[in-house]
């Protein structure tokens, strides 16, 4: 497969290029295959039912054809998961497609494990390791941080804003042993993307070292998260045969349902797709107004989607024009009193508990089922609630299968469910472990020249 950049068309590069990259170093703009090849879902079924692994196997091989074989391609995705994600059905017409069972308890485990492996693939037959340097400001983190840990030829230093994230967090982030660790750096996040930045321009260090990132705009952390749209929409067809599939992505960076419309352009049956915000509502303000907006974030409940210029816009834009946007999309925005209220309403409707991020898609998809693509007169855009968009398939809403994504698991946010339901959600085993674990982080000023001494001194 060939790749190019949402700046540059001409531009062309290799798997390999765009996954040891990141992004283009001379443009700034992200990489994307020039194609999205149709694939037959019949080789996704094991035993007459869809099969995860099979439909990841499947999907994966045009966009690494000639650089990774088959065997290691088929080996790297069965130890990448472990784990799956689960199609929940919480009432007529509506399932939760849960991504949070794996190990950091959050859907960016599977960008972010297939992402590692496919570096350690590319790091074979390189003299030394390669040291992955990420700031980050919690989630992330801790995805990346689990998804390298142990993989061979990789090396991870990781940067967190001490005292500014939550105590799980910080624990999912500083207990690691061996080839990963943590930095409490005495500063804010910002921070500790600049000296992360500053290190990557250092020329000594550069030739001390070979670095890398392992950002989230990376191309092999969005092609994976493919693989789940199409093994949930083969599932629910099966399930209910003839009707229309819809989609509803609780989203910050839009680096999901970027990857949800790559399944769909390689023939996953998704009739359309619900983006669904907190009150970072600069998408749904595009598909309303037709201008894009980037602007400050601001902090809501659902904190992972807390984003005022999403990165995977440029990606969207680049793959779409805002008319097919708009015929593929509709858009939803929600505030933090709506984040409690949806995770009661759906607790006392479905019994289904919701983590803050789901619930945003949750009540997205129940207004629309309900019909609130019907109205659309009057709307005010600064006001929570559908935004007045119809898509393609508005006709088709009321009838239509929706598939509600649950990006983490609700023990992660326990204190904001607990508010909404009165009931703390039941902490899995996994992260119990992890919060048993002893604190391993390392102390870090915020200043350049005591950051790299000790990497010199401890890389
Ligand atoms: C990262 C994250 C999101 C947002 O995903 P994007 O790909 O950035 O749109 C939603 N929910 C949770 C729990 C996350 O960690």
């Amino acid at each position: 497969m060939t790749y190019t950049d949402t700046r540059d068309s001409e531009a062309k590069v290799d798997f390999k290029t765009a996954v040891m990259s990141g992004m283009s170093s001379v443009t700034g703009g992200l990489y994307v295959p020039v194609e999205f090849p149709k694939i037959d879902t019949s080789k996704m079924f094991k035993d007459g039912k869809p099969d995860f692994i099979s439909a990841a196997i499947q999907m994966a091989k045009p966009y690494v054809e000639g650089e990774i074989p088959d065997a290691d391609l088929e080996a790297l995705i069965k130890d990448a998961y472990p784990f799956e994600p689960k199609l929940v059905k919480i009432e007529d017409g509506t399932y939760v497609l849960e991504l949070s069972h794996g190990p950091t308890c959050a859907f960016k485990d599977f960008g972010a494990r297939f992402m590692a492996r496919a570096m350690s693939f590319f790091n074979r037959g390189e003299n030394g390791k390669l040291h992955i340097l990420v700031a980050t400001s919690g989630d992330t983190g801790s995805a990346v941080g689990s998804a390298f840990h142990n993989v061979e030829g990789l090396d991870v230093t990781i940067l967190y804003p001490e005292g500014k994230i939550s105590p799980l967090q910080e624990k999912q982030l500083s207990t690691f042993t061996g080839n990963v660790r943590a930095l409490k750096v005495k500063g804010t996040f910002d921070d500790c993307q600049k000296l992360v930045k500053t290190a990557f321009t250092d020329k000594d260090l550069r030739a001390k070292f070979r670095l890398s990132s392992a950002n989230s705009i990376n191309i092999s952390r969005l092609l994976p998260q493919g693989f789940y749209y199409m093994y949930a929409s083969l599932l629910a067809q099966a399930e209910n045969p003839g009707k229309e599939i819809v989609v509803t992505v609780p989203s910050g960076n839009f680096g999901n349902l970027t990857s949800g419309l790559i399944a769909r352009e390689m023939g996953a049956p998704i009739t359309g797709f619900v983006a669904a915000t907190n009150s970072n509502r600069t998408i749904p303000d595009w598909i309303a107004t037709s201008e894009y907006k980037a602007r400050p974030s601001v902090e809501t409940y659902a904190n992972a989607m807390d984003v005022g210029a999403p990165s995977n816009y440029e990606r969207i834009a680049y793959m779409y024009t805002l008319e097919e946007v708009r015929r593929l999309f509709a858009a939803y925005w929600l505030d933090n009193d709506g984040i409690i209220k949806s995770i009661k309403a759906c607790k006392d409707s479905t019994g289904y508990t919701i983590d803050p991020h789901g619930a945003v898609a949750y009540k997205a998809w129940e207004d629309i089922k309900n019909g609130a693509l019907d109205n659309l007169e009057g709307i005010d855009i600064t006001k929570p609630g559908i935004t007045p968009n119809r898509p393609d398939w508005a006709d088709k809403a009321k009838s239509a299968v929706g598939i509600v994504l649950e990006t983490a698991d609700p023990a992660k946010f326990s204190a904001i469910v607990k508010d909404a339901t009165g009931a703390e959600p039941p902490i899995p085993e996994r992260l119990q472990k992890v919060m048993a674990l002893p604190d391993r982080a390392i102390p870090m000023e915020n200043d350049y020249a005591k950051f790299k001494a000790w990497l010199v001194a401890n890389l």
